[in-house]
């Protein structure tokens, strides 16, 4: 019986440094979970990510290139240049993606945008967001641009559009 008492004492010891191994265990994973989370807050990304720092070419990819139309510095509008030869500067201008809706981020990524004055932009009967004409003409813009600008990359499975083609009914 005392060898049985002493075999419970020694079982009796092992559960309970059991326990708080798992205790620590249990703490330890709780920890670490929040570091995690912690570190997909501040755009680390997991233990995957750390391991292989992909970070900071991803960001470098994401940069918002210059306009490949139009030079911001100019401070010239787009449409007063094109259809008037009118190369004022102007005080105020506003930037418009040449192709909007779900394209607005592509536009973004590859330059593809102009700067419009007020008229040109929004208001006047030349605004490329009044007048389809006018929109198609800044698309068509861009997109012969893209070609110089990018030529190894297909601008129609990019943009799903070939916006050179239109009205030739081809
Ligand atoms: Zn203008
Ligand atoms: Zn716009």
């Amino acid at each position: 019986m005392d060898e049985l008492g002493h075999m419970d004492e020694k079982l009796w010891k092992t559960t309970v440094f059991q326990h708080q191994v798992d205790e620590w265990r249990k703490d330890f994973y709780q920890w670490y979970k929040e570091e995690i989370k912690k570190k997909q807050k501040k755009g680390m990304g997991g233990v995957g990510e750390l391991m292989f720092p992909k970070q900071k070419q991803r960001k470098k990819r994401m940069k918002h290139p210059d306009s490949i139309l139009h030079k911001k510095e100019n401070r010239t509008c787009f449409l007063c240049m094109k259809l008037h030869g009118d190369c004022r500067k102007l005080p105020y201008l506003e930037a418009h993606h040449v192709f909007g809706g779900a394209n607005r981020k592509k536009s973004e990524e590859y330059g593809l945008k102009v700067y419009l004055c007020l008229e040109h932009h929004r208001e006047g009967l030349e605004a490329v967001h009044r007048n389809h004409d006018m929109m198609r003409l800044v698309q068509q813009e861009g997109q012969q641009a893209f070609h110089l600008t990018y030529p190894e990359i297909d601008f129609r499975k990019e943009f799903g559009k070939n916006y050179l083609g239109e009205g030739k009914h081809e």
